[in-house]
Protein backbone atom coordinates (compact mmCIF):
# COMPACT_ATOMS: atom_id res chain seq x y z
CA UNK A 1 0.00 0.00 0.00
CA UNK A 2 1.05 3.23 -1.01
CA UNK A 3 1.74 5.66 2.34
CA UNK A 4 -0.56 8.43 2.59
CA UNK A 5 1.26 9.55 5.26
CA UNK A 6 4.41 10.71 4.54
CA UNK A 7 7.04 11.93 7.22
CA UNK A 8 8.53 14.46 5.22
CA UNK A 9 7.05 18.02 4.46
CA UNK A 10 4.48 18.83 2.14
CA UNK A 11 6.24 18.48 -1.82
CA UNK A 12 4.77 22.02 -3.00
CA UNK A 13 5.43 25.24 -1.78
CA UNK A 14 3.12 27.84 -0.20
CA UNK A 15 2.68 30.80 -2.35
CA UNK A 16 4.39 33.83 -0.95
CA UNK A 17 2.44 36.72 0.07
CA UNK A 18 -0.56 36.16 1.90
CA UNK A 19 -4.14 35.29 0.91
CA UNK A 20 -6.48 34.73 3.26
CA UNK A 21 -10.42 33.62 3.33
CA UNK A 22 -13.95 33.35 4.89
CA UNK A 23 -15.51 30.24 3.71
CA UNK A 24 -19.14 30.29 5.17
CA UNK A 25 -21.70 27.75 4.41
CA UNK A 26 -25.05 29.44 3.06
CA UNK A 27 -26.90 27.11 6.57
CA UNK A 28 -28.19 30.92 7.92
CA UNK A 29 -27.23 33.89 8.77
CA UNK A 30 -23.91 35.17 9.58
CA UNK A 31 -24.14 35.70 13.27
CA UNK A 32 -21.74 36.59 15.90
CA UNK A 33 -19.54 33.35 15.56
CA UNK A 34 -19.21 33.55 11.59
CA UNK A 35 -18.52 37.36 12.20
CA UNK A 36 -15.66 36.51 14.72
CA UNK A 37 -14.28 34.43 12.14
CA UNK A 38 -14.93 37.12 8.71
CA UNK A 39 -13.28 39.58 11.12
CA UNK A 40 -10.54 37.85 12.59
CA UNK A 41 -9.82 36.44 8.76
CA UNK A 42 -9.87 39.76 7.23
CA UNK A 43 -7.83 41.65 10.28
CA UNK A 44 -4.90 38.96 9.50
CA UNK A 45 -5.00 39.20 6.27
CA UNK A 46 -4.73 43.14 6.29
CA UNK A 47 -2.32 42.93 8.94
CA UNK A 48 -0.16 41.47 6.61
CA UNK A 49 -0.37 43.73 3.75
CA UNK A 50 -2.27 40.69 2.06
CA UNK A 51 -5.15 39.59 0.28
CA UNK A 52 -8.83 38.26 1.73
CA UNK A 53 -11.38 36.26 -0.92
CA UNK A 54 -14.71 34.75 0.00
CA UNK A 55 -15.52 31.35 -1.03
CA UNK A 56 -19.13 30.20 -0.26
CA UNK A 57 -19.26 26.26 0.60
CA UNK A 58 -22.50 25.24 -1.32
CA UNK A 59 -21.65 21.72 -0.81
CA UNK A 60 -24.67 20.46 1.16
CA UNK A 61 -28.05 21.55 -0.19
CA UNK A 62 -29.93 19.54 2.29
CA UNK A 63 -28.28 21.65 4.73
CA UNK A 64 -28.39 24.62 3.34
CA UNK A 65 -31.45 27.69 3.84
CA UNK A 66 -32.70 29.43 0.50
CA UNK A 67 -30.96 33.11 0.43
CA UNK A 68 -28.60 32.38 3.16
CA UNK A 69 -25.32 32.65 0.77
CA UNK A 70 -26.77 36.30 -0.36
CA UNK A 71 -28.03 37.58 2.86
CA UNK A 72 -24.24 36.59 4.08
CA UNK A 73 -22.94 38.57 1.37
CA UNK A 74 -24.74 41.32 2.08
CA UNK A 75 -24.27 41.31 5.60
CA UNK A 76 -20.50 41.39 5.00
CA UNK A 77 -20.66 44.34 2.55
CA UNK A 78 -22.48 46.07 5.28
CA UNK A 79 -19.83 45.47 7.61
CA UNK A 80 -17.61 46.79 5.43
CA UNK A 81 -15.55 43.64 4.48
CA UNK A 82 -15.19 43.61 1.25
CA UNK A 83 -13.32 40.41 -0.86
CA UNK A 84 -10.43 40.74 -3.30
CA UNK A 85 -11.52 38.94 -5.74
CA UNK A 86 -14.80 37.66 -6.94
CA UNK A 87 -17.15 35.10 -4.59
CA UNK A 88 -16.29 31.79 -5.35
CA UNK A 89 -18.89 29.43 -4.92
CA UNK A 90 -18.24 25.25 -4.38
CA UNK A 91 -21.63 24.00 -6.01
CA UNK A 92 -19.93 25.15 -9.33
CA UNK A 93 -16.51 23.19 -9.31
CA UNK A 94 -17.42 19.58 -9.17
CA UNK A 95 -15.09 18.93 -12.09
CA UNK A 96 -12.32 20.05 -9.74
CA UNK A 97 -13.01 18.11 -7.20
CA UNK A 98 -14.10 14.89 -9.60
CA UNK A 99 -10.34 15.16 -11.33
CA UNK A 100 -8.67 15.03 -7.73
CA UNK A 101 -10.81 12.13 -6.82
CA UNK A 102 -9.55 10.44 -9.66
CA UNK A 103 -6.11 11.53 -9.41
CA UNK A 104 -5.79 9.77 -5.69
CA UNK A 105 -8.14 6.69 -7.19
CA UNK A 106 -5.47 6.43 -9.93
CA UNK A 107 -2.54 6.51 -7.13
CA UNK A 108 -3.82 4.20 -5.88
CA UNK A 109 -5.00 6.42 -2.36
CA UNK A 110 -7.93 6.64 -2.62
CA UNK A 111 -10.92 3.52 -3.14
CA UNK A 112 -14.80 2.72 -3.31
CA UNK A 113 -15.80 2.13 -0.31
CA UNK A 114 -19.97 0.27 0.25
CA UNK A 115 -19.90 0.30 3.71
CA UNK A 116 -22.74 2.29 5.57
CA UNK A 117 -23.05 3.66 8.87
CA UNK A 118 -24.44 0.27 10.24
CA UNK A 119 -21.41 -1.65 9.37
CA UNK A 120 -19.20 0.59 10.46
CA UNK A 121 -21.07 0.41 14.09
CA UNK A 122 -18.64 -2.21 15.48
CA UNK A 123 -15.26 0.09 14.52
CA UNK A 124 -17.18 3.08 16.59
CA UNK A 125 -17.57 4.58 13.13
CA UNK A 126 -13.94 4.44 11.89
CA UNK A 127 -13.06 2.87 8.87
CA UNK A 128 -9.83 1.05 8.45
CA UNK A 129 -11.16 -1.86 6.27
CA UNK A 130 -13.84 -2.18 4.17
CA UNK A 131 -16.58 -4.63 5.56
CA UNK A 132 -20.27 -3.75 3.64
CA UNK A 133 -22.17 -6.94 3.41
CA UNK A 134 -23.91 -5.28 0.32
CA UNK A 135 -22.59 -3.77 -2.16
CA UNK A 136 -24.27 -0.02 -3.02
CA UNK A 137 -25.15 1.34 -6.60
CA UNK A 138 -23.38 4.43 -5.68
CA UNK A 139 -20.26 3.50 -3.33
CA UNK A 140 -18.71 6.36 -1.32
CA UNK A 141 -15.43 7.52 -2.46
CA UNK A 142 -12.81 7.19 1.01
CA UNK A 143 -8.62 8.51 1.65
CA UNK A 144 -6.90 5.40 2.60
CA UNK A 145 -4.76 6.34 5.45
CA UNK A 146 -1.69 4.16 6.89
CA UNK A 147 -2.01 2.71 9.47
CA UNK A 148 0.26 4.86 11.40
CA UNK A 149 -0.23 8.12 10.57
CA UNK A 150 0.68 10.74 13.23
CA UNK A 151 -0.09 14.68 11.76
CA UNK A 152 1.48 17.67 13.50
CA UNK A 153 1.31 21.42 12.06
CA UNK A 154 1.62 24.52 14.08
CA UNK A 155 -1.15 26.35 14.61
CA UNK A 156 -0.99 30.25 15.01
CA UNK A 157 -2.85 30.73 17.51
CA UNK A 158 -3.22 27.21 19.52
CA UNK A 159 0.45 26.14 19.02
CA UNK A 160 1.52 22.58 18.28
CA UNK A 161 -1.11 19.91 17.28
CA UNK A 162 -1.14 16.64 16.59
CA UNK A 163 -3.46 13.71 15.68
CA UNK A 164 -3.22 9.86 14.67
CA UNK A 165 -5.64 9.89 11.79
CA UNK A 166 -5.32 6.69 11.17
CA UNK A 167 -6.96 5.73 14.92
CA UNK A 168 -8.71 8.62 15.72
CA UNK A 169 -10.01 9.60 12.21
CA UNK A 170 -9.88 6.53 10.11
CA UNK A 171 -10.21 6.02 5.96
CA UNK A 172 -11.96 9.45 5.44
CA UNK A 173 -14.86 10.36 3.17
CA UNK A 174 -13.99 12.43 -0.24
CA UNK A 175 -17.29 11.74 -2.16
CA UNK A 176 -20.40 10.65 0.15
CA UNK A 177 -22.75 8.03 -1.51
CA UNK A 178 -24.88 10.34 -1.77
CA UNK A 179 -22.98 11.45 -4.23
CA UNK A 180 -22.21 14.94 -2.62
CA UNK A 181 -18.60 16.37 -2.15
CA UNK A 182 -17.18 15.82 1.14
CA UNK A 183 -15.91 19.03 2.64
CA UNK A 184 -12.17 18.10 3.56
CA UNK A 185 -11.64 17.31 -0.32
CA UNK A 186 -13.75 20.59 -1.91
CA UNK A 187 -11.74 22.51 0.98
CA UNK A 188 -7.94 21.26 0.02
CA UNK A 189 -8.62 21.42 -3.36
CA UNK A 190 -9.99 25.24 -3.65
CA UNK A 191 -7.52 26.24 -1.10
CA UNK A 192 -4.60 25.24 -3.22
CA UNK A 193 -6.65 26.52 -6.73
CA UNK A 194 -7.14 30.10 -5.20
CA UNK A 195 -3.40 30.29 -3.98
CA UNK A 196 -4.59 30.53 0.17
CA UNK A 197 -1.63 30.94 2.03
CA UNK A 198 -3.18 31.11 5.01
CA UNK A 199 -6.19 29.51 6.51
CA UNK A 200 -8.13 31.58 9.62
CA UNK A 201 -11.15 29.93 10.76
CA UNK A 202 -13.09 28.69 14.07
CA UNK A 203 -11.69 26.28 15.75
CA UNK A 204 -14.52 24.25 15.46
CA UNK A 205 -12.81 23.03 12.44
CA UNK A 206 -9.07 22.11 14.15
CA UNK A 207 -9.68 18.61 14.48
CA UNK A 208 -10.38 18.87 10.53
CA UNK A 209 -7.34 20.19 9.54
CA UNK A 210 -4.49 16.86 10.24
CA UNK A 211 -7.07 15.45 7.18
CA UNK A 212 -7.40 18.24 5.43
CA UNK A 213 -3.22 18.18 5.80
CA UNK A 214 -3.11 14.79 4.48
CA UNK A 215 -5.26 15.38 1.52
CA UNK A 216 -2.70 18.01 0.67
CA UNK A 217 0.12 15.79 0.45
CA UNK A 218 -1.42 13.05 -1.20
CA UNK A 219 -2.31 15.09 -3.99
CA UNK A 220 0.73 17.25 -3.96
CA UNK A 221 -0.52 20.61 -3.05
CA UNK A 222 0.97 22.79 -0.58
CA UNK A 223 0.07 22.90 3.19
CA UNK A 224 -1.14 27.10 3.93
CA UNK A 225 -0.66 28.37 7.66
CA UNK A 226 -3.32 27.65 9.87
CA UNK A 227 -5.15 29.72 12.84
CA UNK A 228 -7.67 28.68 14.08
CA UNK A 229 -10.28 31.30 16.40
CA UNK A 230 -11.94 30.97 19.56
CA UNK A 231 -15.27 29.63 19.30
CA UNK A 232 -18.68 31.95 20.24
CA UNK A 233 -20.53 29.44 22.15
CA UNK A 234 -23.89 29.34 24.30
CA UNK A 235 -24.14 29.15 27.84
CA UNK A 236 -24.28 25.50 28.07
CA UNK A 237 -21.20 25.78 25.89
CA UNK A 238 -22.44 24.64 22.10
CA UNK A 239 -21.09 26.39 19.43
CA UNK A 240 -23.40 29.50 18.66
CA UNK A 241 -24.30 28.58 15.04
CA UNK A 242 -25.90 25.14 16.18
CA UNK A 243 -27.57 26.74 19.34
CA UNK A 244 -30.63 28.88 19.15
CA UNK A 245 -28.96 31.07 20.50
CA UNK A 246 -27.47 32.35 16.87
CA UNK A 247 -29.47 35.32 16.48
CA UNK A 248 -28.31 36.72 12.81
CA UNK A 249 -26.64 40.06 13.07
CA UNK A 250 -28.27 43.56 13.26
CA UNK A 251 -27.14 44.88 10.09
CA UNK A 252 -28.88 48.42 10.66
CA UNK A 253 -25.44 48.33 13.69
CA UNK A 254 -22.64 47.38 12.40
CA UNK A 255 -20.39 49.13 14.20
CA UNK A 256 -21.55 47.61 17.62
CA UNK A 257 -21.23 43.88 15.62
CA UNK A 258 -17.85 44.77 14.58
CA UNK A 259 -16.59 46.34 18.07
CA UNK A 260 -18.25 43.54 19.89
CA UNK A 261 -16.20 40.84 17.55
CA UNK A 262 -12.85 43.17 17.76
CA UNK A 263 -13.27 42.66 22.10
CA UNK A 264 -13.83 39.09 21.21
CA UNK A 265 -10.73 38.52 19.24
CA UNK A 266 -8.87 40.11 22.52
CA UNK A 267 -8.51 43.87 21.43
CA UNK A 268 -7.92 46.79 22.94
CA UNK A 269 -11.84 48.28 23.07
CA UNK A 270 -10.41 51.42 23.35
CA UNK A 271 -8.60 51.76 20.25
CA UNK A 272 -11.77 52.02 18.61
CA UNK A 273 -13.78 54.41 20.78
CA UNK A 274 -13.19 57.54 18.74
CA UNK A 275 -13.95 56.08 15.65
CA UNK A 276 -16.49 57.18 12.89
CA UNK A 277 -18.69 55.22 10.71
CA UNK A 278 -17.19 51.84 9.10
CA UNK A 279 -14.36 52.39 7.14
CA UNK A 280 -13.21 54.50 9.91
CA UNK A 281 -13.73 51.50 12.71
CA UNK A 282 -12.04 49.18 10.02
CA UNK A 283 -8.82 51.57 9.46
CA UNK A 284 -8.40 52.00 12.98
CA UNK A 285 -8.85 48.14 13.64
CA UNK A 286 -6.44 47.42 11.28
CA UNK A 287 -3.68 49.80 12.77
CA UNK A 288 -4.63 48.58 16.06
CA UNK A 289 -4.96 44.47 15.55
CA UNK A 290 -2.00 42.83 17.61
CA UNK A 291 -2.86 38.80 16.71
CA UNK A 292 -0.74 38.05 19.77
CA UNK A 293 -3.90 39.23 21.70
CA UNK A 294 -6.28 36.55 20.06
CA UNK A 295 -7.19 34.04 22.95
CA UNK A 296 -7.20 30.56 22.96
CA UNK A 297 -10.33 29.44 24.94
CA UNK A 298 -13.74 29.54 23.65
CA UNK A 299 -15.94 32.77 24.22
CA UNK A 300 -19.64 32.81 25.45
CA UNK A 301 -22.01 34.84 24.11
CA UNK A 302 -25.74 36.29 25.56
CA UNK A 303 -28.46 35.02 24.01
CA UNK A 304 -29.96 37.85 22.06
CA UNK A 305 -28.41 40.63 20.26
CA UNK A 306 -25.01 39.26 19.53
CA UNK A 307 -23.56 41.15 22.69
CA UNK A 308 -20.57 38.84 23.67
CA UNK A 309 -19.40 38.03 27.47
CA UNK A 310 -15.51 38.19 27.89
CA UNK A 311 -13.68 35.83 30.33
CA UNK A 312 -11.58 37.82 32.34
ZN1 LIG B 1 -15.60 0.41 3.31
Amino acid sequence: MIDPCPSEPAPAAVPSGYRGRFAPSPTGDLHAGSLLAAFGSWLLARAAGGEWWVRIEDLDPPREVAGAAERQLDALANLGLHPDAPVVRQSGRGELYQQAVDRLLAAGRAFACHCSRTDLLASGGIHRQCVARIRRPRPAIRLRVADVCRIEFVDAVRGRQSQDVAAEVGDFVLKRADGYWAYQLAVVVDDAAQGITDVVRGADLLDSTPRQILLQRALGLPTPHYAHLPLVTDAAGNKLSKSDAADPLDLARPLPALRQAWRALGQDSAALERAIGVPGLLAAARDRFDPQRIPKAAISAASHNTVFTIPD
